[in-house]
């Protein structure tokens, strides 16, 4: 028995025959849109519920591979301290910290002239997301590790020129 059937039996079980010629009269009313404070229960979405699940994306897709951003301007940290050391007839000192602003962590390097950590510092303090060279000004964002296979170049003691 379908659960409709069972709901008439209950139905006919609760109410007089008067009550139900009302309970029809007002479900007809719901039907015929006469009612606009109660809708029927709306089951598309029971009956197709994959419905509208994927979109399209707002941009096409990509015909070609994106481009890469410019690059950084590369220099050589050791050519920036010679010619420093040239021209001011002393070598550059590496950054000194105030004793209460972060240290760059030893195994970070500048991306663009390849500077050791000594000549990085946190360009914006405390935030610690930007980082600051100061043999090539670069500023560097997001903050950058080197990569894994130059960590390990330097734990055995040889300089990046080595892998080129
Ligand atoms: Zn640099």
């Amino acid at each position: 028995m379908s659960k409709i059937a069972r709901f008439v039996i209950w139905i006919c079980s609760k109410f007089t025959k008067n009550e139900i010629e009302q309970i029809i009269a007002g479900l007809l009313d719901v039907l015929e849109d006469r009612n606009p404070e109660v809708k029927p229960k709306d089951d598309f979405k029971e009956k197709h519920p994959n419905y509208r699940n994927f979109s399209v994306d707002p941009l096409a897709p990509l015909t070609e591979p994106p481009q890469p951003e410019k690059p950084l301007p590369l220099k050589d940290y050791k050519q920036i301290l010679a010619a420093y050391e040239l021209t001011h007839g002393k070598p550059l000192s590496p950054v000194k910290y105030h004793p209460t602003s972060p240290r760059v962590p030893q195994l970070i390097v500048c991306v663009c002239c390849k500077a050791p950590h000594r000549y990085l510092y946190y360009n914006d303090g405390i935030k610690r997301t930007q980082l600051r060279c100061k043999l090539c000004h670069q500023v560097l964002l997001p903050l950058l590790s080197p990569c894994p296979l130059y960590l390990e170049t330097e734990k055995r003691g040889h300089p990046l020129q080595v892998l080129k």
